[in-house]
Formats: structure tokens, C-alpha cells, sequence
């Protein structure tokens, strides 16, 4: 069964990669920590507050996202 981790606003957050470690324990990666020094790679959780906060519009996976023309 899957454990559910209080994320926060990265629950949420478009930038975040849901990370499972070998023990099972659930962790997120900021995706933004990789183009932009100011957020950690891996945030302590629950993030409450973050400037890089950008919800996801979708729930769909970027596989099945068509591209946009423009
Ligand atoms: S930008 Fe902020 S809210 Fe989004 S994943 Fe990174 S730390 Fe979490």
C-alpha cells in the first residue's frame, strides 16, 4: 500500500517529482532546484510557502498532452 506524504504545496506543484526511496519512505524532488539556486532539491516537507508554487493544470501525464501549436 502506498504511504501518502503531507507535501504540501508541492503535492501540487507542476516542478515536483515524486521520489520513493529502497525503505519505501516518499519524498519530493523540485524539478526547479535544477535551473533556479533558490528552492532546495529536495524540500523539507510540508512546504507551506514557495515562490516557485505553480499549481498543475491538469491531471493528465505529459505523455498523453498533445503539443500546442504556437
Ligand atoms: S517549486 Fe516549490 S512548491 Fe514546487 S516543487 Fe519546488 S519547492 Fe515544491
Amino acid at each position: 500500500m502506498e504511504r501518502l506524504v503531507d507535501a504540501g504545496l508541492c503535492a501540487s506543484c507542476e516542478h515536483s517529482r515524486r521520489m520513493e526511496s529502497d525503505r519505501g519512505s516518499v519524498f519530493i524532488r523540485c524539478e526547479l532546484a535544477l535551473t533556479d539556486p533558490r528552492f532546495a532539491k529536495y524540500p523539507r516537507l510540508p512546504v507551506l510557502e514557495c515562490d516557485g508554487y505553480q499549481p498543475k493544470d491538469d491531471v493528465q501525464t505529459a505523455d498523453t498532452r498533445s503539443a500546442k501549436e504556437g
